[in-house]
């Protein structure tokens, strides 16, 4: 496992917690995980809701995206800092994509574009990959969902 740098003063820590220099809390990465794996998924979820339910897609629930999972990964993790950060942006990206991704799929089933006969793991998978490069909507999305992410950076 990583040791903990510590953020504020830079000093190594083998063991989460607080500090062993400074005192401030270093966050525990296990938790970091678990709080961006959940609220991306909520995200996700409400993003498709959005897109499928409401039919809208707007770059407002990017930048919620970004905040909220960053937000939890504080919150529920206590860390901040440059890992923390990582953690919570990949999070981020991968559920901005994916939700994209399997809601416009779920909109072109509804509206009888695609035939579930045709649908498979490969197809969302293709989708998805032409997307994160191609689909200038995705791209503005989840450099949304990245920027306002980012203050774990800096937070303390
Ligand atoms: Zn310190």
């Amino acid at each position: 496992m990583a040791n903990y740098v510590c953020p504020a003063c830079a000093a190594n820590n083998p063991e989460p917690g607080t500090c062993i220099l400074c005192g401030k809390r270093l966050g525990s990465y296990r938790r970091a995980l678990g709080a961006a794996l959940l609220s991306s998924l909520l995200m996700s979820g409400l993003w498709m809701f959005f897109t499928v339910v409401v039919r809208l897609q707007f770059p407002l629930v990017a930048c919620v995206f970004g905040a909220v999972v960053s937000y939890c990964v504080l919150h529920f993790s206590g860390g901040s800092g440059l890992l923390f950060q990582c953690i919570a942006s990949a999070f981020t990206l991968i559920g901005i994509v994916v939700a994209d991704s399997a809601s416009l799929l779920i909109l072109a089933v509804l509206d009888g574009k695609v035939t579930l006969d045709r649908l498979s793991l490969e197809w969302l998978w293709t989708d998805m990959g032409y997307r994160m490069v191609h689909d200038p909507y995705t791209i503005l999305y989840y450099a949304l969902g990245f920027i306002t992410g980012l203050f774990l950076l800096r937070a303390s």
